[in-house]
């Protein structure tokens, strides 16, 4: 099995957006420790709007040349030793700004297809060269911040001009719409690897683009009940590192308490736990790949613990790779 460990690599968008330092630096800090610990590597997809938003007022404020310098330093460090930087593209930072003391975060733009594809081309463009420009790496792949890749005919041809070819948004049978969010993966292959054209979730034979899906897992509302209460129990463990909160998900979280829910296999936080039973059930399908997805930010004491734990015991059978390693030169 290709096991990829992709993380999403940003602040929070929330009310609290938290600072540089718990949400991004210090939890990535502690995922390099795991990797060089035992020689593996992790695939990063980074909130390049961010960056470029630091850069446009750092020279107005110079409070945030700290934070410039810390997070341009670190994806360049991890770029260097192996890790994949990657796209993952957050719109709404075209609508935020900086008022000297915090960030004013506007989500009423939040996906990339609430913009007009001039706007697109444009945000694209700019947010891969950015990353480029710090890793000197070709960027290839892409994550759509909040899964919001749909409709999809409306960013694809900035894709194609940008060389993107390779996505990793869709999970299988996720589906979720709010005034921010709109995606939809129930009708996406039960596969792990298919190329696509124009939507990501139906397979074209030879399409343009590769959809490599962040596998799911169905979940008791059992599971998010003991989710929450450990958090309460045992904050020192299971509370997020990342010191901000998330942008609101109306009826999200009682959809999670009152039925069975799919979601992405995940890293963050008490989701740590199940990485074992999920391996198990991608093996018994012959599945060749596996992705996990996670958020230095939402990463607790447990789950760093339980990375740690799951590449120890799973580093001699599987591989873990990066997209780079598996599908760079096979294009
Ligand atoms: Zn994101």
């Amino acid at each position: 099995m290709n096991i990829f460990i992709t993380l999403d690599y940003e602040i929070y968008f929330g009310k609290n957006h938290g600072t540089v330092e718990r949400c991004i630096i210090y939890p990535t800090s502690e995922l390099i420790r795991i990797a060089e610990k035992h020689n593996v590597r992790f695939c990063f997809f980074v909130d390049c709007g961010f960056i470029l938003k630091l850069n446009e007022f750092r020279k107005q404020y110079p409070q945030l040349e700290k934070d410039y310098s810390a997070i341009t330093k670190q994806v360049k460090y991890l770029s260097d030793s192996g890790h994949d930087i990657q796209l993952h593209i957050h719109p709404h930072w075209e609508d935020s700004s900086y008022n000297g003391e915090r960030w004013i975060i506007d989500v009423s733009r939040y996906k990339l297809a609430d913009f007009n594809e001039t706007e697109i081309a444009d945000i694209v463009y700019r947010y891969k060269k950015v990353l480029t420009d710090i890793t000197s790496k070709t960027i290839f792949s892409f994550r759509a911040g909040g899964w919001c890749l749909q409709p999809f005919n409306k960013i694809k041809k900035a894709f194609i001009d940008n060389g993107i070819t390779l996505d990793s948004s869709v999970f299988k049978n996720g589906f979720y719409t709010s005034d921010q969010y709109s995606y939809d993966f129930r009708n996406a292959p039960d596969k792990a690897i298919y190329h696509f054209d124009d939507e990501p979730t139906k397979e074209v034979e030879n399409g343009v683009f590769i959809e490599l899906p962040i596998s799911s897992i169905r979940n008791s509302p059992l599971f998010f009940w003991r989710l929450f209460l450990l958090g309460r129990k045992n904050p020192y463990l299971h509370k997020p590192l990342g010191d901000g909160t998330a942008m609101p998900a109306p009826g999200y979280r009682k959809k999670l308490l009152t039925k069975y829910t799919v979601n992405p296999v995940a890293v963050d936080g008490y989701n740590a736990y199940l990485l074992e039973k999920v391996l198990r059930k991608l093996m018994k399908k012959k599945f060749e790949h596996m992705v996990i997805i996670g958020h230095p930010k939402a990463l607790s004491r447990y789950s760093i613990r339980k990375i740690d734990e799951f590449v120890e015991k799973n580093k001699g059978k599987h591989n873990f790779t990066t997209f780079t390693k598996m599908f760079k030169n096979k294009e």
